[in-house]
């Protein structure tokens, strides 16, 4: 099991209320820490190791137009979570092609979103995982990733533009630095 290292978080790890100081910062909605390895019992002292993930809540109208489009399922494979708590029901993430981040300075807009299960967010964070602009075949580096045949599922109404899918492709996937500089971070709908 792997550490996550944010680069740029809150240390709240001491504090007593920290929902209600971060809930005090209104683009970040949760930090969460992960527990990465486990020692039994009959070790004297426990080797604990904590790595902190930040999710950034970027719920605008942009974000929930695109995932509402396609009823919250992943443009890449289709799946979309079934997630009672939440006041959608449906949970999937919104990715910005461009980043968002003072390097790339994407814009938060629906020709820059596409609506991605977890796992082909994160790949496309990582950039293993990219769409072809012009025919839009999905382009993965992952082992286990089959593409064939297999297209990003795309509706008119949309409006994806394809300079940022070629965004993608040039500096994420074939660059492949943007997930060194900024830890994993997820779009959510509340
Ligand atoms: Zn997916």
């Amino acid at each position: 099991m792997g550490v996550t290292k944010a680069h740029q978080h809150l240390n709240v790890t001491d504090a007593r209320h920290r929902f209600e100081s971060l809930w005090q910062r209104p683009d970040i909605a949760e930090e969460y820490q992960a527990e990465s390895l486990y020692i039994p019992d009959s070790l004297p002292e426990p080797d604990r190791r904590m790595g902190q993930v930040l999710r950034v809540v970027r719920d605008t109208k942009q974000s929930r137009f695109v995932k509402e489009l396609y009823e919250y399922r992943c443009q890449v494979c289709g799946m979309a979570i079934y997630a009672p708590k939440l006041k959608s029901v449906w949970y999937c993430e919104a990715h910005h092609l461009q980043p968002l981040g003072r390097r790339y300075s994407g814009p938060d807009h629906a020709s820059n979103i596409v609506a991605l299960c977890p796992n082909h967010h994160s790949m496309m964070d990582l950039g293993v995982l990219a769409i072809d602009p012009i025919n839009l075949t999905i382009l993965a580096r992952h082992n286990g990733e089959s593409t064939q045949d297999r297209l990003l599922t795309l509706r008119k109404e949309h409006g994806l533009n394809q300079k940022y899918l070629q965004f993608h492709l040039d500096k994420i996937f074939a660059g492949g630095d943007a997930a060194a500089e900024s830890p994993l971070v997820a779009d959510f709908l509340l």
